[in-house]
């Protein structure tokens, strides 16, 4: 039977766009439909406006630290409206261009819902199209945990939209972005609570990573109340009370709940179409992104695997080639890097010590230093913590992480190495690049300690 379109993308996201477009550059004819932003989270309300935020956080320690190397500086506030009317123009310019991309590329562009009615059909608009392909790319949206009162919490959305910066905000998590606007409004000079109920912050994260990362909130002034159970939220005066369980009470003007994301399926109508999802509502796929129905493919935030941008695009474009290509490939979920835009920020790649640890005897080399621009301001929490946790069988990098300025590009390039599966004598036979921070991950010569099965039973 003929269809209108050989694919059809639900949701104009990283990954939806990504493979819209691929596969409209391989011949095929393709429809893409956007409920809401083109782009999606993360040109609209995630990476990007989030990244000028940080950037405009980091101005301001800049321009206090300038002092120091001679500057007479002096710094009369920020301006948050002035701020937020920027990076709004930024988004609004990448969405647009990710709309006119799709249009370049001959995808026929629906602005409007799209929910499957049968296994190859979809409604869309009002009207009711057809596909020989599915793929569904509807990405995810923050949850409110499940206390009284959790309706006066803003979720990260919300952030994007405040008009003014709220003087003491109280977040809730301890992910990435709980850390990454609890470090943007303390660094834009708001007064800061984390409430989270580990004991240390980013749970998953390497542990030397995360204690570093506590240092580095408390030294930054963000007041930290870890193993914390929530208990209700309320209005109190012009402001919010957090009631924390055991009876201790937060105060703020706002309250930011970072409390994680659910995949959206409802009301897509999958079980129209018979494809499956899990508990979690995310949908199941296998290692070609096919879900339960085998025309019918999900990629990005929707599947809940690693949901970063890079991820669903990664997916998107692999999909769009082993559909339309002739080029039939995988996505590979290992060794994938990732940064969380703290003040300093991480970047991280491959298995943490602990878990490295897990499967055999590994050589930990880890440095601690503050680095050369520190040294000069004198800023407190800056100090650098870079680790390479190493098989001790085979040699290879397992892990790769580091906090401290920069961490972010420093690891794209180390998550090359990691990658390629390159030994620690690989890293040591590579000169660094002096002076800088990065060397010291081609100079790590001590073992700073061995962990894992054969350390244990030693
Ligand atoms: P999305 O980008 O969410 O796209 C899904 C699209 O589908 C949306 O536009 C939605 O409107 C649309 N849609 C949903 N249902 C329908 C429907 N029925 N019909 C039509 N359209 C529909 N990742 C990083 O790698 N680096 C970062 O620094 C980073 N920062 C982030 C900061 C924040 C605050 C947040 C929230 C996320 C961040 N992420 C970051 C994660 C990243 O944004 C996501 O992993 C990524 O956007 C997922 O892409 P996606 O295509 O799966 O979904
Ligand atoms: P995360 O899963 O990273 O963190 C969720 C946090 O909420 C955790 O600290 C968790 O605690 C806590 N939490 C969950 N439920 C409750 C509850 N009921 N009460 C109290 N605390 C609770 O989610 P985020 O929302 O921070 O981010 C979603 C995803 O978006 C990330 O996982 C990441 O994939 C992506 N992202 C990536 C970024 C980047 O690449 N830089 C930036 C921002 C987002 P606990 O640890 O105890 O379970």
């Amino acid at each position: 039977m003929a269809h209108d379109y050989d694919l059809f993308v639900i949701g104009g996201g990283s990954g939806g766009v990504r493979c819209a477009r691929i596969a409209a550059s391989h011949g095929a004819r393709v429809a893409v439909a956007e409920e809401r932003f083109w782009g999606g989270t993360c040109v609209n309300v995630g990476c990007v406006p989030k990244k000028i935020m940080v950037q405009a956080a980091e101005y301001g320690q800049w321009a206090e630290d300038a002092a120091a190397f001679g500057w007479d500086m002096t710094v009369r506030g920020h301006d948050w409206a002035r701020l937020a009317a920027a990076r709004d123009a930024e988004v609004a310019r990448l969405a647009g261009l990710y709309r006119r991309m799709l249009e370049g590329a001959g995808v026929t562009c629906f602005e409007a819902r799209a929910t499957l009615a049968g296994p190859h059909e979809i409604e869309v608009g009002g009207r009711r199209v057809s596909a020989a392909r599915i793929v569904v790319a509807t990405g995810g949206r923050p949850v409110r945990p499940e206390i009284p009162g959790a309706e006066l919490g803003m979720l990260s959305d919300d952030v994007f939209a405040l008009r003014s910066m709220p003087k003491r905000l109280i977040v809730v998590g301890s992910g990435y972005i709980a850390l990454e606007f609890a470090c943007i409004l303390r660094g834009l000079g708001a007064e800061v609570d984390l409430v989270y109920r580990a004991e240390l912050p980013l749970r998953g994260f390497d542990q030397d990573i995360r204690a570093a990362m506590k240092e580095a909130l408390d030294a930054q002034g963000i007041r930290q109340h870890q193993s914390c159970l929530l208990d209700r939220l309320e209005r109190s005066g012009g402001g919010l009370r957090l009631h924390l369980r055991g009876g201790r009470v937060v105060e703020g003007d706002a309250l930011l709940f970072a409390t994680g994301r659910a995949p959206n399926t409802e009301g897509l109508g999958l079980d129209r179409a018979g494809v499956c999802c899990t508990e979690g509502g995310a949908i199941e796929v296998d290692e070609e992104h096919a879900t339960t129905v085998p025309h019918i493919f999900a990629i990005g935030d929707v599947t809940d695997r690693l949901n970063l941008t890079p991820v669903a695009t990664a997916a998107g474009h692999a999909l769009a080639d082993t559909l339309f290509g002739g080029r039939p490939r995988r996505t590979d979920y290992r060794n994938v890097p990732t940064a969380v835009f703290t003040s300093p920020p991480i970047g991280t790649v491959g298995l943490t010590e602990a878990d490295a640890a897990a499967l055999g005897p590994v050589d930990i080399y880890l440095a601690r230093f503050t680095p050369l621009r520190h040294t000069i301001t004198r800023r407190e929490g800056r100090r650098t913590l870079m680790k390479l946790v190493v098989c001790q069988t085979t040699r290879k990098v397992l892990g790769a992480h580091m906090l401290g300025e920069d961490a972010p590009e420093i690891l794209q390039g180390i998550g090359i190495a990691v990658v390629a599966g390159l030994s620690k004598e690989d890293f040591d036979r590579t000169i660094g690049i002096h002076p800088t921070a990065a060397e010291e991950f081609v100079t790590l010569r001590t073992r700073t300690r061995e962990a894992g099965v054969r350390a244990a039973a030693e």
